[in-house]
C-alpha cells in the first residue's frame, strides 16, 4: 500500500471512529448526527457559501450543492448523480467522494479533504510516532502528554519534553526525517507552544515520510529480499 494511500486510510479511520458521518461540504464541519448538521446549515443559511444547503426545494438544492461541490455550470446536472435521500448527501463518503471527483489526483484531494474534516472537528493534533499504528488523535495538548506519560519510552518522553535538545530527535525519528534541515525555521527552539505547532494533525500528515502500517512495512521488506 502506498504512503498516501495508508494515509487516506488512517484518516478514514479516525473519522470513522469519532463518528463523523455527516459532514457540511461547504465548511468541512462534521456531525454524528443529522440533526445536528440541519441546525448547523439551518445557522449558516444566509452565508454566501451555505446558501441554499438546507433548501428545501429540490432543484435550488441541487444547484447550491453542486455550486458547492466545485461543478461547473456546463456539467450536465443529470451527472451530478445525487442519492435520492436528502441526508445521503451528505453523509461523509458522498461527500468526499464529490468533491474529490472533480479535482486531478483523486487521493491526494481525498486526503486534502478527510485533513480539513479532522481539523474542523475537533482532532487537532496526532502522535507523530503512533499515527500509522493507531486512530488516536488529540484535541487538547492535556491528552496528548497523558498519552506520552502512558507510552513511556524514550521517543514519547522525548516528545513530552520542553527541551528542543529532547524534542527534536525525538520528533525527527517519530517523523523519519534524518536532518534538522528538513523542518522550518525556528524548529530548533521548540518551548511548549512551537511542539504544539508540529504536532499539528495536518503537519504531521503533510510531513510525515515513513506513512505505513507495521504489517505492511514487514511486508515490503519481505518482497525486497
Ligand atoms: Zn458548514
Ligand atoms: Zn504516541
Amino acid at each position: 500500500m502506498s504512503s498516501n494511500k495508508r494515509k487516506a486510510v488512517i484518516l478514514e479511520g479516525m473519522l470513522k471512529q469519532a463518528d463523523k458521518s455527516y459532514v457540511c461540504p461547504a465548511c468541512f464541519k462534521s456531525y454524528s448526527r443529522m440533526s445536528d448538521l440541519r441546525n448547523h446549515l439551518k445557522q449558516l443559511k444566509d452565508a454566501e457559501n451555505h446558501r441554499g444547503l438546507s433548501e428545501m426545494e429540490e432543484s435550488e438544492f441541487r444547484r447550491s450543492y453542486a455550486k458547492i461541490i466545485g461543478w461547473k455550470p456546463t456539467d450536465k446536472e443529470a451527472e451530478l448523480e445525487l442519492p435520492r435521500e436528502r441526508f445521503a448527501a451528505f453523509t461523509r463518503d458522498v461527500v468526499v467522494e464529490k468533491i474529490a471527483s472533480r479535482t486531478k489526483d483523486l487521493l491526494q484531494s481525498k486526503i486534502q479533504i478527510y485533513l480539513q474534516i479532522a481539523l474542523s472537528s475537533g482532532m487537532a493534533h496526532v502522535c507523530p510516532e503512533c499515527v500509522d499504528q493507531d486512530l488516536r488523535y488529540f484535541n487538547k495538548m492535556v491528552d496528548f502528554d497523558a498519552h506520552c506519560w502512558e507510552r513511556n519510552d524514550q521517543t514519547h518522553m522525548g516528545l513530552l519534553s520542553k527541551t528542543p535538545a529532547d524534542f527534536l530527535p525525538a520528533y525527527l525519528q517519530a517523523m523519519g526525517l534524518p536532518h534538522i534541515e528538513e523542518l522550518p525555521p525556528g524548529s530548533d527552539k521548540p518551548g511548549r507552544w512551537t511542539n504544539e505547532r508540529y504536532l499539528k494533525t495536518d503537519y504531521v500528515f503533510q510531513t510525515k515520510k515513513r506513512f505505513v502500517a507495521p504489517e505492511t512495512a514487514a511486508a515490503q521488506e519481505q518482497a525486497i529480499i
